[in-house]
């Protein structure tokens, strides 16, 4: 059957999850569809009030369900019921997620909900294999760490991949124990408050995952700064991660994971296969056209093959072809906002002006819908505005090197240090650059996740703190004690 559907036609869960009830708010922040513009929906905001009865359903669940107590099986077993569940309505759940995203519905059935279902499921499998433990110690003692979830943890997410980033967190969260308040991103929440519906219908208890809508500087102050959220868990841009720090600073003190920004560089080598290196390099800019944290926006290339990459990636950009979300057929998507449009054309004429050459795009595109020309920057400085800020759209930059020392300088980013690809044939250099390259993650001849969950993903420097996936996220959801009994 065809996954393409009219927009109009499609059901959304328009309202705050509240123990395992939908609730209608107050519509606060027109919605507009990405791919045509079309108001279609308005996202009820929360206030303190409502986040403060979402905190205390999360709290009242704990305690009903003792869903940190039991025994950890039993975690694991729910958890996988609601991941066979979001596989078993992935149809559903990637209508909801294409009509309100940047996401086409035809790469999010096998790709985003398939893998945040196995994701679901990898974290479930840690609930019963990570936990407490006896130390050494003196004959006339007895040692322990006991291990605890922390209680409710606040998690907010951001709109450029809204299922992806709930799994991210919800799982790891709930696998250790807790209870979630979510926030979903005010621009695309829906997709989170069906996951959330399916849990219940799934068997988790109800109130063990309530979802907040409303905007950052509201809704998310008053989730981050609530007395009985116990830890935080963000995602979205290092302004923000930074205006959660201050906010948790004045209300309390509490551990955080923040997920930022970023602004990746790919480094290619002249020995490294170019053809494989332009579909990456083009795919990770064209992939959701850019909008991914982790996206690779600036290729540093040896310049004796600069030529011959640089006409390699530009066949691969003209190639992209808008289309609507909901067209099974969409591979290139629009931008989330006329807004965020503006702000990427506003980066791209800056750079230009800065001394930058369009060497493709550079401007919207003629079609309904927030599109944006995938676009190639070459003639840049390192303080071009091309380079500096993380633009969040379809926009490569070109700069060559010829010497490690000078890829590896210009490479290194002032904030950021979220990703890195390197492109080469060379083992030692690969050794030798991964190991001085300042990110979160370095990708060898490849640049895109694989379905290895257990590799940690988090950045360097501004690009965040802690990481999701891997172990690291799930004891990152926990908390130890020491005991010392004298015998
Ligand atoms: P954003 O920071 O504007 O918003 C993200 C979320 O934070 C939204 O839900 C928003 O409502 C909320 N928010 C905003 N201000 C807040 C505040 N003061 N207090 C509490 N909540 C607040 O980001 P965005 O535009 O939705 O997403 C794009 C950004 O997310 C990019 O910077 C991208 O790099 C980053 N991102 C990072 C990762 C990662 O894994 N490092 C993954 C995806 C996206």
């Amino acid at each position: 059957m065809s996954l393409s559907f009219d927009p109009d036609t499609i059901p959304l869960p328009v309202g705050h999850f509240i123990g395992g009830q939908l609730i209608s708010g107050e519509g606060a922040i027109e919605m507009h569809r990405p791919s045509d513009g079309k108001s279609y929906a308005a996202c009820p905001a929360a206030g303190a009030d409502m986040v403060d009865r979402a905190v205390e359903s999360a709290k009242a669940a704990l305690k009903a369900s003792n869903w940190g107590g039991v025994r950890p099986r039993e975690r694991t077993k729910a958890l996988q019921a609601w991941a066979d569940l979001i596989e078993a309505e992935a149809e559903t759940l990637a209508r909801i997620e294409a009509l309100c995203s940047t996401r086409p519905v035809g790469q999010l059935v096998a790709g985003d909900i398939a893998v945040t279902a196995e994701q679901i499921r990898f974290f479930a499998e840690f609930a019963d294999k990570e936990g407490s433990e006896l130390v050494p110690t003196d004959d006339a003692s007895l040692g322990m760490i006991i291990s605890e979830p922390y209680g409710v943890v606040g998690a907010i997410t951001p709109w450029n991949f809204p299922i992806s980033m709930a799994g991210w967190k919800l799982g790891p969260a709930l696998a250790a124990g807790n209870a979630v308040v979510l926030k979903p991103s005010e621009m695309t929440p829906f997709s989170t408050v069906y996951m959330a519906q399916l849990a219940v219908r799934a068997g988790l208890p109800a109130g063990l995952i309530n979802v907040v809508l409303g905007d950052g500087p509201t809704t998310g102050t008053a989730l981050t700064g609530h007395p009985d959220i116990a830890k935080v868990s963000f995602t979205g841009s290092t302004r923000a991660g930074s205006a959660i720090m201050e906010n948790v600073a004045r209300t309390g003190v509490k551990p955080m994971t923040l997920e930022l920004g970023g602004k990746s560089p790919q480094i290619v080598f002249a020995d490294a296969d170019l053809d494989k290196a332009a579909a990456a390099i083009a795919g990770s800019v064209t992939f959701n056209a850019g909008q991914a944290c982790v996206a690779g926006t600036r290729l540093i290339v040896e310049r004796s093959v600069t030529d011959r990459l640089t006409v390699a990636i530009l066949e691969r950009m003209k190639a992209a072809r808008p289309g609507a979300t909901w067209e099974e057929a969409t591979q290139y998507s629009p931008i989330i906002s006329e807004r965020q449009r503006v702000r990427v054309d506003g980066i791209v004429q800056a750079a230009v002006a800065a001394g930058g050459e369009c060497l493709t795009g550079g401007g919207v595109m003629d079609h309904p819908g927030y599109f944006y020309q995938p676009t190639l920057i070459a003639g840049v400085s390192q303080d071009n505005p091309a380079i500096v800020e993380e633009i969040f759209g379809p926009v490569l930059t070109v700069q060559t090197f010829e010497t490690e020392e000078e890829a590896l300088a210009l490479s290194s980013h002032p904030i950021y240090g979220l990703a890195s690809g390197l492109f080469t044939a060379d083992l030692s250099r690969t050794i030798r650059f991964a190991r001085r390259l300042e990110a979160g993650t370095v990708w060898v001849n490849r640049y895109s996740r694989s379905r290895d969950h257990i590799l940690p993903t988090g950045g360097y420097k501004r690009s965040g703190i802690g990481k999701d996936l891997g172990r690291e996220a799930y004891l990152a959801n926990r908390r130890t004690k020491s005991v010392l009994i004298t015998l």
